[in-house]
């Protein structure tokens, strides 16, 4: 059975007290708009100030079921092994004793299961095909879908779409609150759970990386998701306003810059989880630049790594988006394969990443 929102809370507050001295419980700071908090856990035996972070995002679309139970489940069996001082094994992909203690001892993976609590408890309440949060519609308006905000189209970066991309782009984001599926919202990053997750970019002192884990692809995504990457031209990029009412068209020439190093290592990682997915079951799970599934607005991977070109304050994290499965909601037989595929590609990226 999927876990419903007071049961992630209380799995990740038992791992923190089975594993006291592997884990540390974190709470983000905005309650959402019916009042819940969720806990973030950190998995990691040395000081947060004293190792690199990834932190794994799950649950921002509420219909999506299985990121959630797939981040709490792996977080579990990490811990375990550890303790037991073994080896884990999903299918054909293993990783062994000395791996799992390598991560563990030294990294800090920044565990939040259910970024979206609220859509979560409505979708497995009231209905299923909910994805946004629970924003209360605005006044005037009264239809069944005009309450809550897409996440994923909410977070600071070329959130202005219609500013900042061609006419032409097909960028997938909307400026309709009735709209079901992606309305960015009413402000930036006006949403509690969005600053939830720049609060958990920000506040821990060294996250290098960052996976959004969703469903359904099955794909994983890597920078940029705004237009095609390109290694040549530094100066077009996200905060050229030359580049306004032109962005995000295919094959026009003009493209997202993303250095020649950034887009190898980013491009290593995804192939590197690819792998280890497809080792679980033979599941193909192709890595590619988020462009390559549609132009999108406000999204939580790009946020991450645009952050250190606007802030010389903030790290640079590469950002990724997992789109895990064929289904949103599959039999749990069937999810907790995927769960596998899951944990399997996030531990291969914990394994590799502190290499590049
Ligand atoms: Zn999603």
């Amino acid at each position: 059975m999927y876990l419903n929102v007071a049961e992630i809370e209380s799995a990740i507050t038992s791992l923190h007290g089975a594993y006291p001295g592997a884990t540390e419980l974190l709470t983000p700071p905005h309650p959402t708009h019916e009042g819940r908090t969720t806990s973030l856990l950190r998995v990691g035996t040395r000081p947060a100030d004293e190792t690199d972070g990834i932190l794994l995002l799950g649950g921002v679309h509420a219909r999506e079921w299985v990121p959630p139970d797939a981040l709490i489940s792996l977080a579990a069996d990490l811990l375990e092994a550890h303790d037991r001082g073994t080896g884990l094994g999903y299918g054909s992909s293993s990783f062994t004793a000395a791996e799992v203690a390598r991560v563990v001892e030294g990294l800090s993976l920044y565990v939040f299961p259910c970024v979206n609590p609220d859509g979560r408890a409505f979708s497995q309440a009231a209905s299923p095909m909910w994805r946004k949060n629970r924003r209360p519609a605005p006044a005037g308006h009264t239809g069944p879908t005009c309450a809550g905000v897409d996440l994923n189209r909410n977070f600071d970066f070329l959130w202005e779409f219609t500013k900042k991309f061609a006419p032409d782009s097909k960028v997938r984001t909307s400026a309709d609150p009735c709209d079901p599926e992606t309305y960015r919202g009413p402000g930036v990053e006006s949403e509690p759970e969005t600053r939830n997750v720049v609060w958990a970019l920000k506040h821990p002192p060294r996250i290098r990386w960052m996976v959004d884990v969703h469903s359904s692809g099955p794909v994983i995504l890597h920078s940029w998701g705004s237009d095609q990457n390109q290694t040549t031209t530094p100066g077009d990029n996200f905060r050229n306003p030359a580049l306004d009412g032109v962005r995000g068209r295919k094959d026009d020439g003009i493209g997202e810059f993303i250095p020649e190093q950034d887009l190898k290592i980013a491009v290593g990682l995804a192939e590197r989880m690819s792998d280890a997915v497809r080792a679980v079951r033979g599941v193909e799970y192709a890595a590619e630049a988020a462009y390559g599934l549609y132009p999108t607005s406000g999204a939580s991977d790009d946020y991450a790594y645009s952050r250190h070109f606007t802030d010389p304050a903030a790290t640079k994290v590469l950002g990724f988006t997992i789109e895990c499965g064929t289904a949103f909601q599959p039999p749990f037989g069937e999810a907790e394969e995927v769960i596998r595929e899951v944990s399997a590609g996030l531990l291969a990226l914990a394994v590799e990443a502190p290499h590049t």
